[in-house]
């Protein structure tokens, strides 16, 4: 049967900000399903975490062509909660996808070709049962595509009905400032960047951040929980249900050192003096930059998307406590 979403869902409408200098608001947290939402995971909890977020007023999901595994399988999940639960939905809905990575064999199946990224969205749009996707990524920089042919695919994707923003996801600085020119020229602008950006990873301050704001482009920070370690996962032991106790693919048990678990446990305790879960906390000091419109989550459980969102309501930082995470992070 099909969802009956809360009606208390735009209850919050601060919760909506501006995208760079586009008419498009997104929410102040997001949900990216790079991982749970695979082919060996349980349909069920998939679903419910899509649901939950909606009911929740988070009306972004941001998927890739080759969130699984296996590799499509993310859009197949999302494309049947959509057609199942969320038919009558869709112009409330926010949807991303993008193509980067490899994805099938031989030379047009990875990077940034035109022949790669149109065809890619031809997939992505089948797996969704969509006839478009709400913004449409060149998910990372190709150094041997000439940046005017990756443009070029994601302003054709614009123009012809299959995408309505284009965004770019890992490019630095100078690509971003181009890629910028040359989706403006072609009248198709920029509308996004997807960087990395965590209290842990901050090179986006190095640069970034500013391209985008005199471009008018918004940024959407993933892994801002730095894959969980930003939270209460980690911080006696390695659970059995968590990413790197199950899925080490990107997030190997080895990386949490004593070192870093003694940083999370600092940051856990400025956390609780403000009366957040250090997640929040997480969240809270990205949503601070003027810069960044959205914060996009992964989740395992649906009340770690509650909890993440609870970071809105106190995302206000004294002067004193980011000099205290700074010393933590640099300890
Ligand atoms: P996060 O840093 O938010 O990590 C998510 C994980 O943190 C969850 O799976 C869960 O771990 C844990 N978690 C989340 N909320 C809480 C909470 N409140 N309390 C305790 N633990 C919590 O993000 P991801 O690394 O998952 O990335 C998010 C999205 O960003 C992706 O889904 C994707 O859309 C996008 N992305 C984009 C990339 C790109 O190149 N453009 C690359 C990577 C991601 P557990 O599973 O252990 O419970």
């Amino acid at each position: 049967m099909s969802h009956q979403p809360a009606s208390t869902r735009y209850d919050h409408p601060g919760l909506y900000r501006p995208c760079g200098r586009s008419g498009l608001k997104l929410p102040a947290l997001s949900l990216g399903l790079w991982h749970n939402f695979g082919g060996a995971d349980q349909p069920a909890n998939s679903r419910a975490l899509i649901l939950r977020a909606f009911d929740l007023g988070i009306t972004h999901f941001d998927l890739a062509n080759n969130y699984g595994p296996p590799a499509g399988a993310a859009e197949e999940t999302f494309g049947r909660v959509l057609r199942e639960d969320l038919a009558a939905y869709r112009d409330e809905l926010i949807v991303s996808t993008k193509a980067g990575y490899d994805m099938w064999p031989g030379p047009y199946g990875d990077h940034g070709s035109r022949k790669y990224l149109l065809a890619s969205l031809d997939q992505s749009l089948r797996r969704l049962g969509l006839a478009y996707v709400d913004i449409f990524y060149s998910h990372r920089p190709d150094p041997d595509t000439p940046i005017e042919e990756t443009m070029g695919a994601l302003a054709h994707a614009v123009h012809g009905g299959k995408a309505l923003y284009a965004g770019i996801s890992n490019y630095n600085p100078e690509q971003t400032a181009r890629a910028a020119k040359v989706l403006r020229d072609l009248g198709a602008p920029c509308l996004i960047h997807q960087p990395r950006y965590n209290l842990f990873d901050r090179w986006v301050e190095g640069g970034l951040l500013e391209v985008l704001q005199r471009e008018g482009i918004g940024a959407i920070a993933f892994s801002p929980l730095a894959q969980g370690l930003l939270s209460n996962r980690y911080l006696t032991g390695i659970p059995a249900d968590s990413r790197a106790g199950h899925d080490p693919r990107f997030l190997r048990p080895d990386q949490i050192t004593e070192a870093k678990r003694g940083q999370i446990r600092a940051l856990d305790g400025l956390a609780r003096v403000r009366g957040q879960s250090l997640a929040q906390m997480a969240v809270a000091w990205l949503l601070r930059q003027p810069a960044v419109t959205s914060v996009l989550v992964g989740a395992s459980k649906a009340s770690q998307i509650e909890d993440s969102l609870g970071a809105v309501t106190n995302a206000a930082f004294s002067t004193d406590e980011l000099v205290r995470i700074d010393r933590i992070l640099a300890g």
